[in-house]
Order: C-alpha cells, then structure tokens, then sequence
C-alpha cells in the first residue's frame, strides 16, 4: 500500500500540531490547512519534511476547502484519513445565555461543527476509494459544562452527533469516529517531545484519576489508532474519552 494521505485541520498549532507531528513519524503523508499564515509558516518551517503540505484556508468557507483538497489531489492524488481539528477558541460565549453575542454562536458553529461536514462531505469520494477513515475532535464539553459555554457546548455536541449519523451513512467503506478530550496542555506548542507533561499546580494534575493533565500525544496516539484500519477496523460512529478519567469522577461540594 502508497504511503497514506491525512488531511488535518488546524493542524498550524497546539494539538493539531500534535498530530501532525505524531502522523508524520508514523509514515503518513499530512496535508494541513490553518487560518492562521503565521503558525502555518513556522509549522511547515519546523518540521521541513517532504511528507508535509501546509495551506492557508479557512475549513468553514466552502470554496477554500474545495481548492485546498483540489491542491492536495494535484499534489498526492489520493485522500486516506481526514482528522477535523480546527476549532474556535472561547469556551465562555460572553456572559449568561440572554446577553450572548449571537455573532459569536454562528462563528463557532461555523468553524466547530460545519467546517467538519464541508471537509468530510468534499473528501469522501477519495475515501471510499481508499477505504478510509475520518477522526472528529470533539471536546468533553459536549457532555458537561461550566457557565456560558453554549456555543462551543453544542458545537461539540452537534460533532458528536455528525460522527455517527457520518458514520451510519458512509460504512463499510468509511469509518467515522470522534474523540473527546479533556484538558489537553498545549501551552508550549512547539515543543518536540509532546509526551512531556506541563507544568502545573499539583492539584491540576492530582484531581485528575490518571494524576496527571493530557498532552498533545495522549490524543495525537488515538487519532492514529482510529486512523488505522488494522487495529480499529471494527470501530465507528464512536466517540472515545480521552480525559485522564475527569468525566468519570463523581463530585460534590465537601
Ligand atoms: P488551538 O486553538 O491551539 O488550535 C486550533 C487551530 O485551529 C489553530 O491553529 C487555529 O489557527 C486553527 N483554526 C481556527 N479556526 C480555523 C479555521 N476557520 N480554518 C482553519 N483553521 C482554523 O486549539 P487546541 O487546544 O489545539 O484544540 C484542538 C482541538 O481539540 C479543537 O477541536 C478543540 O476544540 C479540541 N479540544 C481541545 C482541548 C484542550 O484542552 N486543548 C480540550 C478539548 C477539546
């Protein structure tokens, strides 16, 4: 089998960057595209590899996500994994739900759950071909909150649901899975070794049942398992936790 070909969105920093970096080193060939030129061009910089593609695009326009995979079918020619990463930032819509900005809520579902179905729907013809598979970064938002998280909560939420019914709708040929995250460090970004846990409060680390805060690797790790047809080819439409067992934990005031 040709090297695969992954698509990874907001793969320009943080834990997109994770994966693309994990992905790389596990033989794939990535294709990034990230709003932000900057964190793009450092990226690419950094990782100088010739298994790697970076593109400007913002994934919620719909004519940018069709010329970037246009781009990456002139360039590679196939498609075998897509990982929809790319998110916008800001768990707390401004306030209680009355004095939300409803700008804000359409943005965020724009970038968090639409751009996810434009780039999955724009790549599946390539991914039947390849009988590929699709990873959808969700958050455990989608299945608790804090205050004021309405949008980001339901955008994940609304991820979670397009995971199956994706699912549902394009096996056999492709599987379709999602993975939630708890709080994933990925402060300093750029760093190599992305095993290495931040520096935090103990306490962070400790309220945690694995006792410690995620890293890029914890998820990167996962979304090549579920990327990979010999070992999670009986998996989809699933969503997995990956929060050092935070959701698990019963809570109440002492
Ligand atoms: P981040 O903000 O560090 O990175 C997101 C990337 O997406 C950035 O490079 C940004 O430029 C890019 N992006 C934003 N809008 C875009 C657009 N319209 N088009 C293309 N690229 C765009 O975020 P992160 O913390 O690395 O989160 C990555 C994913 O993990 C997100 O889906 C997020 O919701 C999820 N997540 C993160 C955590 C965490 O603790 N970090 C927890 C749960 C879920």
């Amino acid at each position: 089998m040709s090297t695969p070909v992954t698509l990874v969105t907001g793969g320009a920093q943080g834990i997109g960057l994770g994966i693309t970096r994990h992905l790389l080193a596990g033989g794939h060939r990535v294709a990034i595209a990230d709003i932000d030129r900057q964190a793009l061009d450092e990226a690419v910089t950094t990782l100088a590899s010739d298994h790697l593609l970076g593109t400007v695009c913002n994934v919620a326009d719909n004519q940018q996500v069709a010329t970037w995979l246009a781009a990456v079918m002139e360039h590679w020619g196939r498609i075998d994994g897509v990982v929809n990463n790319a998110c916008r930032r800001g768990h707390w819509a401004g306030g209680p739900p009355e004095q939300q900005d409803l700008a804000l809520w359409h943005a965020t579902l724009a970038v968090n759950l639409t751009a996810p179905y434009l780039v999955t729907r724009r790549a599946l013809p390539q991914l039947r071909q390849a009988h590929g598979a699709v990873v959808n970064i969700a958050s455990t938002r989608a299945l608790q909150s804090e205050p004021y998280g309405e949008a980001y909560a339901a955008s994940k939420g609304g991820l979670i649901a397009l995971t199956h019914a994706l699912a549902i709708s394009c096996g056999p040929d492709v599987r379709v899975n999602a993975i939630a995250p708890g709080w994933i460090e990925t402060g300093d970004h750029q760093r190599s070794d992305l095993r290495q846990v931040p520096d935090h409060r103990p306490i962070d680390h400790q309220q945690h049942p694995c006792g410690r805060i995620g890293t890029p690797h914890d998820i990167a790790a996962l979304v090549a398992f579920l990327l990979d047809h010999d070992r999670s080819g009986f998996i989809t439409g699933q969503t997995i936790v990956c929060d050092g067992g935070m959701t698990k934990r019963m809570y109440y005031a002492p």
